[in-house]
């Protein structure tokens, strides 16, 4: 495959932008070779400024689940264009994504729309600790939550530990209130709240974790988090800026039948546009200004580009039949995949909730990945760093590290799902122990 300009315009990158990227995965410092530099998408595939074309299974992290320049959301784009892109004031757009939303979503009464995942996250946080006047926040260990100061904490062995930063630049005082817990222990989180009584804000957990690979919550531990945090009048944050619209049209708190206080969105409600959204019951969404003292704004928020965006998104899916289509489709690919790996002696684990999926290459066989913990002991990068690059080779595009999610868009077709898996297949064959 040639990737003469891609490699070339990322050694020009790097002296124009940190890394030559403007988020770090984009890089493929986990699976090395040359980030391909891509000209232009449609549907499933796209294609890389060297001509190469791939089916793509990242859709730019999630967000994509009708594809690449599909003709709903690019119509509305242009419409929106046209009549002007950022007021400042405004819009029926705005209230029409909102109910869109809170339709789909039921624990969400009220909602408040930002620019990104990092500050829906960010903002639920703040309004927690403001409608709790408690300082501490709980999360675990392995879920991303985006690159606010507080959250970027994830060391943790051991039952919990106090939040010491992952990056230089965040303050220690900025993290001392953040408390790492191991994921889906539940146990953990019970002796937090016992050692800290009245001092706990917020939970904030992916009820499907998509950042450390792919890890479904238990349905005890994330019904234990909701009667803890009831019991302690601590407030349930559900960060669904992955799984809302994704794992289901209601997120996973629709799967699991649960009703967090607030929830963080974004990625599919922006349907490609940069986008975020915090929301949840009314008594705590009242706190935010100019109903309450909770201060938070944004310049763009709730553009009318990425409202009409999202809009087109959400309306293509809602009552349509689209979503359940993608989800068996994904089902085929999760599941083909771990069938491929059984037949040939190479373990791997396998997942997937409605349009998500994931796929762990695992050391030795017989154990299970249930946390960040068991991911980072169990998966075996090297062998998914293969993986990647001879999916690649073939046109196949997954995430570029062993930690990262898989998706899948309304149109990937079957054909494409069954050429993947031959792929697949291919290497793992070659891959075989013997
Ligand atoms: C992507 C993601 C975020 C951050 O969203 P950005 O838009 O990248 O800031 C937060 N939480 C989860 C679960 C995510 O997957």
């Amino acid at each position: 495959m040639n990737t003469k300009r891609s490699g070339e315009l990322f050694e020009h990158a790097k002296k124009l932008i940190p890394g030559g990227v403007n988020s770090p995965v984009r890089a493929f410092g986990s699976v090395g070779g040359v980030p391909r530099f891509v000209e232009r998408g449609k549907g499933a595939s796209i294609w890389d400024i060297d001509g190469n074309r791939y089916i793509d299974y990242v859709l730019s992290w999630g967000p994509l689940i009708l594809g690449h320049a599909h003709p709903a959301v690019a119509e509305a784009l242009r419409e929106a264009a046209e009549h002007g892109t950022s007021f400042g004031m405004p819009t029926t757009i705005e209230l029409d994504l909102a109910q869109v939303i809170i339709d789909a979503m039921p624990s969400i009464e009220m909602i408040r729309f930002v620019n990104s995942g990092t500050e829906a996250t960010m903002s639920a946080l703040r309004l927690a600790r403001a409608h709790t006047k408690r300082d501490k926040i709980i999360k675990f260990a392995g879920c991303y939550h985006g690159h606010a100061d507080m959250l970027l904490v994830q060391a943790g062995s051991g039952v919990a530990t106090l939040g010491l930063p992952d990056s230089p630049g965040v303050p220690e005082g900025t993290t001392a209130d953040t408390i790492v817990v191991p994921y889906n222990d539940l146990e953990a989180v019970k002796e937090v709240f016992l050692a800290a009584p009245g001092e706990i804000a917020a939970v904030i957990v992916e009820p499907i974790a998509a950042n450390m690979g792919f890890v479904k919550g238990k349905h005890e531990f994330l019904n234990g988090l909701q009667t803890l945090c009831k019991n302690n009048d601590a407030v349930l944050i559900f960060d669904e800026v992955m799984t809302g619209f994704r794992a289901g049209l209601g997120g996973a708190q629709r799967i699991y039948d649960l009703d967090p206080d607030l929830t963080c969105l974004g990625k599919v409600i922006g349907g490609g546009l940069p986008v975020g959204a915090y929301g949840g019951k009314k008594e705590i969404m009242q706190s935010v200004a100019p109903a309450g003292p909770m201060y938070q704004a944004g310049t763009l928020s709730g553009n009318p580009l990425a409202m009409s965006a999202g809009l087109a998104t959400l309306r293509t899916l809602v009552g349509s039949g689209v979503f359940d289509d993608v989800s068996k489709k994904t089902a085929k690919l999760a599941e083909g995949i771990a069938t491929i790996g059984k037949e040939n002696d190479i373990p791997v684990q396998t997942g997937h909730a409605g349009t998500m999926f994931g796929a762990y290459f695992l050391r030795r066989s017989g154990v299970e990945i249930t946390d960040y913990e068991t991911a980072k002991r169990h998966a075996d990068t090297d062998q998914y760093m293969k993986y990647f690059h001879a999916m690649l080779e073939q046109g196949f595009y997954f995430a570029p590290s062993q930690f990262e999610a898989g998706f899948v868009s309304s149109e990937h077709t079957d054909d494409d799902i069954e050429n993947t898996l031959r792929a697949v297949e291919i290497f793992v064959k070659s891959e075989r122990r013997t």
